[in-house]
């Protein structure tokens, strides 16, 4: 290796701009046009059947969900989110003509949880909720699940705890949904957490306990107290298959949506994914299933904090130390301090780095005033309310059509000649339950960023 060798400058490149908390983008060189059909993941392997059954499961549960959740009364108990045309937006995002057409996946309009977390939340709790009721011949095999709303299937789901460690999101999901469905539901959150979301937890009957530290000992906090209790089950955000397959069901819908809008998928069409991504989950969920039924032409992008991504950190250790290591964003000098709470986490989930190795496209980062000034812009051209974490996505395009790392990478995926035809997906992850207050110091902040760029 010699100094002139191109990958050496530009991941010299990358690591200088890491370290400075400068935006960056790291593109995959391991990822596989085919990979198996059933793929390793921490001991065991994933397929797509894994997807469907997690489907199934929540279409099994749907006339209950819509019984205990009024509001999901209007879609029979399914929690889905819109595929919303986005053109309005691509000018205010300094998009040029012949870039291809902009889409969001409006998973911050998702309900009961107001996030992406309703999709993986929900299914583990689901998951639980089904193992034990049959166990205790609440139900049949095939049965009507809505016997779990009876006082006495409450009544045994009650002698149940499930806990979990969150600095947001993930506990307003679980924990809401764990004790609409009678369980015992403890959710452990750092401090700093918002008050709105403690607030909102404690009012359904959640027992929330705060641990000074950031989101890794709230977690471990939550684990060791759950670990003393063989009647508590713990959600374990950087181990859950159940919550990644939860998560990964949404590309089956997603399927769909595309073919409605006439969004064709192949060579010819590529495809580009935007997913905010904190532990790594969620988005590497969502991922696994977009390959497994789109197929080579799907491109994955994660977004995160430039304080706090973790998950690009990660895959570059897997990429140049030929793995086993599990770095911190602290051990890169950053600090882990973010707006968009929903991503603040200092190390990735190791089952969702290991699933994404042949599949992830890239991962790239973004500064919090840029989260702002997109909260903004979405607001004013299309009305729709994010919080910052939701935001991460958008600075995607950009990334990859205005930055030579990015023109390298469309260049080598041969996706530059057919760019005018790509459509490009940017996954909005939250926001439906931010109070008002809250929302409006977000979009003052956006102007603010926006009036000091003009
Ligand atoms: C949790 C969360 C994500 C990312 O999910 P991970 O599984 O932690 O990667 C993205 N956006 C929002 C709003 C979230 O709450």
């Amino acid at each position: 290796m010699t100094f002139a060798d191109p990958s050496i400058a530009v991941d010299a490149l990358l690591a200088s701009r890491l370290h400075n908390a400068l935006p960056a983008l790291w593109t995959n060189p391991a990822r596989q046009a085919q990979p198996a059909a059933a793929l390793p993941a921490l001991g065991r392997t994933i397929s797509l059947d894994d997807t469907h059954a997690a489907a199934a499961r929540l279409a099994r549960f749907a006339g209950l969900l819509a019984d205990v959740f009024p509001e999901l009364a209007a879609t029979g108990g399914v929690v889905e989110s819109p595929l919303l045309p986005a053109a309005a937006l691509q000018p205010a995002l300094g998009w040029a003509e012949g870039q291809g057409r902009l889409f969001i996946k409006a998973d911050h309009s998702l309900p009961v949880a107001g996030s992406i977390k309703a999709r993986g939340g929900m299914h583990e709790v689901l998951e639980l909720a089904e193992g034990l009721a049959l166990q205790h011949g609440l139900v049949q095999p095939g049965g009507d699940y809505r016997a779990l709303a009876t006082p006495a299937a409450r009544e045994v789901l009650g002698r149940y705890q499930v806990a979990v460690g969150s600095t947001s999101n993930l506990g307003l999901s679980i924990g809401v949904v764990a004790s609409a469905l009678g369980f015992q539901a403890t959710v452990h959150m750092s401090a700093d957490a918002k008050a709105w979301k403690k607030d909102r937890l404690r009012q359904r009957g959640v027992q929330v306990v705060e641990h000074t530290g950031d989101y890794e000992r709230a977690v471990a906090a939550g684990r060791a107290e759950a670990s003393r209790n063989p009647m508590c089950h713990f959600v374990d955000d950087e181990q859950s298959f159940s919550l990644l397959l939860g998560y990964s069901a949404a590309a089956l819908h997603l399927q769909k949506q595309l073919v409605e809008q006439g969004v064709v998928v192949d060579a010819e069409h590529p495809l580009i994914v935007y997913l905010p991504c904190g532990v790594g989950g969620a988005p590497a969920g969502i991922t696994f299933g977009l390959r497994q039924v789109l197929g080579p032409h799907v491109h994955c992008f994660f977004a995160e904090p430039v304080q706090s991504p973790c998950f690009l950190v990660q895959m570059l250790a897997d990429s140049t130390q030929g793995g086993g290591g599990h770095p911190s964003v602290y051990d890169w000098g950053l600090t882990n301090r973010t707006e968009a709470d929903g991503l603040a986490v200092p190390r990735a989930s190791l089952l969702a780095a290991e699933l994404m190795q042949p599949l992830l496209s890239g991962v790239f980062t973004v500064a919090d005033d840029t989260l702002f000034a997109h909260l903004v812009q979405m607001l004013d051209t299309l009305g729709e309310r994010i919080e910052p974490s939701a935001a991460a996505g958008f600075s995607g395009p950009a990334m990859l059509m205005g930055t030579t790392a990015g023109q390298a990478w469309l260049r080598s995926a041969g996706i530059d000649a057919v760019l005018h035809q790509a459509t490009h997906l940017v996954w909005t992850t939250g926001g439906l339950l931010v109070p008002d207050v809250q929302y409006q110091g977000f979009v003052q902040r956006g102007r603010t960023v926006r009036a000091a760029q003009a």
